[in-house]
């Protein structure tokens, strides 16, 4: 398996050339967009890693669905769905125009921007920074990595530029949608968006999803209905954009954040981590979707087999 993952590394490599990395602040724009990595972990618990698996990057995007389990656990799926949608919006991750002309009158998902935000406005928690210790703690647990961080170059990037975020949280918040300070909300949502992991522990996240939401020492965090409404999204709106072709193509739950992580699980089977910061044009990770194709066509993994 080792060889095997190694060659999908070095066939795929010069895709990372076709890319380019996120620079929308400086933190990410200094990434080497020539790293490729993946790990995989199976339910047996046997890790198998390849290419710059050890890399760290931030999580970006990929904590989207982690934070929508913590919001689950805290408030109920009936409370998170009644301020956040289920459908795909077919539009980027920041983009705001349905947030207006949309006929649901909320973000149309919990994976773009603006769902996200507004499911960090339902972690409990009396401010803002414990509301952000909690989620890390959470995502602590599901990785089973104690020593995540948040890389605080990148969360200060992320503070200065997100003013496309900030006002799809104000406008949120004018909607009735948000309720306590935006500015704590937002903080949540920068910091989570930069905590720092590398493709093992995303195949770690991945293994717990494959679970059903149970650790590998057995342990029950979430539901298995909680896991799978995280899952069911990302097959539909992970990927951005570009979520319809990776399902055909791929067929597994996967979230990519523009930090170049991907986290796909294959239910029941494995979690795979996979890291390569150069991206394509809807912000996933050009080299890591191709070493994915591979993977799935030789395994056959699709869910939708
Ligand atoms: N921090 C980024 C933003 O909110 C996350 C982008 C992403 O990974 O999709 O714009």
């Amino acid at each position: 398996m080792k060889s095997f993952l190694e060659g999908v590394i070095n066939r795929n490599k010069y895709m990372c050339e076709l890319g380019k990395v996120a620079d929308y602040i400086p933190g990410l724009s200094t990434a080497n967009k020539n790293h490729l990595g993946i790990c995989i972990i199976d339910t047996s618990g046997e890790i198998v890693i390849a290419g710059d698996a050890d890399v760290k990057f931030t999580l970006q995007s990929i904590s989207k669905p982690l934070t929508l389990m913590l919001a689950l656990l805290d408030q109920g799926e009936k409370y998170v769905f009644s301020k956040v949608g289920m459908e795909p919006s077919g539009d980027a991750f920041n983009s705001i125009r349905k947030l207006e002309t949309g006929r649901m009158r909320k973000p149309f998902n919990p994976m773009i921007n603006a769902g996200a935000i507004e499911v960090c406005s339902m972690i409990k928690g009396k401010n803002s920074a414990e509301k952000f210790e909690r989620v890390l703690n959470f995502i602590k647990l599901i990785s089973g990595n104690n020593n995540l961080k948040v890389n605080e170059d990148i969360y200060k990037g992320e503070k200065e530029t997100g003013n496309k975020n900030r006002s799809m949280a104000y406008f949120l918040k004018g909607e009735g949608l948000i309720s306590g300070d935006v500015e704590d909300v937002l903080d949540v949502y920068f910091k989570q968006c930069s905590i720092e992991v590398t493709a093992i522990d995303l195949a770690k996240i991945g293994l717990f999803l494959a679970r059903g939401g149970v650790l590998e020492n057995g342990d029950r965090v979430v539901s298995e209905h909680i896991a799978t409404i995280a899952k069911t999204l990302m097959t539909t709106c992970g990927m951005y954009d570009g979520s319809g072709e990776f399902a055909i193509k791929v067929g597994v739950p996967s979230k990519s954040g523009v930090g170049g992580g991907i986290l796909s699980v294959v239910p029941g089977k494995m979690g795979i981590g996979v890291f390569g910061p150069s991206l394509d044009l809807k912000g996933n990770s050009i080299g890591g979707i191709a070493v994915l194709e591979e993977i799935a066509e030789n395994f056959k993994f699709s869910i939708f087999n």
